[in-house]
């Protein structure tokens, strides 16, 4: 149907990118990205005037929102001459709009493009030896200068090599090398660093990608005083264990997995870096609290849990109760004692959601006042509880007028 449209409004469409790759690799794909050889925004307004829906424009990019009376979500961009700024590696030879645009991409695999419109509908679209490169699993730059143009691509590369089990190109590699050498990350925004480093900390095993970054000494575009040594690599891969556990259990719990990541790899670093490396990636206040005061909080408790094991089920509860499921999974990561970690799944599993029956009526149904004294009953109610004491709510009512 948008293929129609764009016959109808006259210009030509094409589906693109990460969409048509992941086709071709046979995996699933969220987004799809579809460019208009002319306005897309003027586009995307008149496909939802017909169709319905709505439509979210971005002026300063040309870009356009579309979401579709579904639910659907497309994204639409403008590939117009006028648009195009002279980058740094454009040829001389002639392009069309959709070849400029594929070439400003970042790697071969990512510039395929299938044609929407009726005269070449479903046609795929290689300009730049995608599909050679995706058969040789192989990640290359489209050109010498790409990493000068966007060094963020190096951390993009280092994702999808990770993610699809890819190699990097020898030539892209040596151009990886040339970046770090000569410091290519020096005007990169801590924003947008930190956006590529979120990525590849929410894929599904991101340690291969994490032990790249620091092969090619990318922990020092971080910071200059951040190590990862291999016992920070062997906590990842303890913190991946336990985030797989949480998966599998708690699919529907919202976790971000990613912090638990950045925990382990900050786990070293001195309070002052680890608060410089927030503040240079721009974390919001509520993600800078969770990696810095409350997994100060997190390795407080796991101290007091490897030395002073509780012996009661309310203890070990008094001790996990202050945490996120992010916390709780980053103290199972960070020990070696099995009995430690343990504990704690069993807290999450069997004790974290525990609560007493009776509540504040049943204590005033018993001639009781209330007050601050309730929260201390409660308090004791649940603590039997824990501890097995109390099994139904007549227990419980026994026990508190005992
Ligand atoms: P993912 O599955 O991680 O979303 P994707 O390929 O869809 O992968 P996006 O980050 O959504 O990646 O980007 C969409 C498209 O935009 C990519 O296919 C890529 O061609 C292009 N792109 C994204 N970032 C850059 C960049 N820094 N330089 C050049 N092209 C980029």
């Amino acid at each position: 149907e948008i293929g129609r449209a764009g016959d109808e409004l006259g210009v030509n469409l094409f589906v693109v990118g990460g969409f048509v790759r992941d086709l071709l690799l046979c995996r699933k794909s969220d987004d799809i990205d579809v460019v208009v050889e002319g306005d897309g925004i003027d586009f995307a307004r008149r496909f939802i005037l017909k169709k319905g829906g709505r439509c979210n424009t971005h002026r300063e990019f040309c870009t356009a929102v579309m979401v579709l009376p579904n639910g659907f979500k497309i994204d639409v961009a403008s590939a117009r001459m006028e648009y195009y700024t002279a980058p740094a590696a454009l040829p001389t030879v002639e392009m069309s709009s959709i070849q400029r645009d594929l070439f400003r991409r970042d790697f071969t695999i990512n510039t395929l493009a299938v044609g929407l419109n009726k005269k070449n509908f479903g046609t795929l679209i290689d300009f730049f030896g995608a599909q050679r490169d995706l058969k040789d699993k192989t990640i290359r730059t489209l050109h010498n200068l790409s990493f000068v143009e966007d060094p963020t691509r190096v951390f993009r590369a280092i994702k999808f090599a990770n993610r699809f089990d890819f190699t990097i190109g020898k030539l892209t590699l040596s151009l990886i090398r040339n970046a770090v050498k000569f410091d290519f990350f020096r005007k990169l925004s801590g924003r947008r660093l930190f956006s590529e480093l979120k990525q590849i900390l929410e894929e599904e095993n991101p340690i291969p990608a994490i032990e790249s970054l620091r092969n090619y000494h990318l922990e020092k575009v971080i910071h200059p005083d951040l190590i990862m040594d291999d016992s920070i690599i062997e906590t990842l891969g303890a913190a991946q264990k336990a985030v797989s556990w949480h998966d599998l259990l708690y699919l529907n719990t919202p976790c971000m997995n990613w912090s638990i990541y950045f925990m382990v790899i900050l786990k070293k670093c001195p309070y002052q870096v680890v608060k410089e490396i927030c503040s240079h990636l721009r974390l919001s206040p509520s993600q800078t609290k969770l990696i810095l005061r409350d997994r100060l909080k997190a390795e407080e408790r796991l101290y007091i849990l490897e030395r002073r094991f509780p012996p009661t089920n309310s203890g070990l509860y008094a001790l996990l109760n202050i945490f996120k499921p992010e916390h709780l999974l980053y103290i199972m990561a960070c020990t070696r004692i099995d009995r430690v970690r343990k504990a704690v799944s069993f807290y999450y599993t069997r004790l974290k959601d525990i609560k007493p029956t009776i509540q504040g009526r049943d204590l005033i149904a018993l001639n009781l006042k209330p007050g601050r004294t309730f929260q201390a009953i409660l308090q004791s109610v649940l603590d039997a509880k824990l501890d097995g004491k109390l099994k139904n709510k007549k227990e419980e009512i026994a026990f508190v007028q005992k």
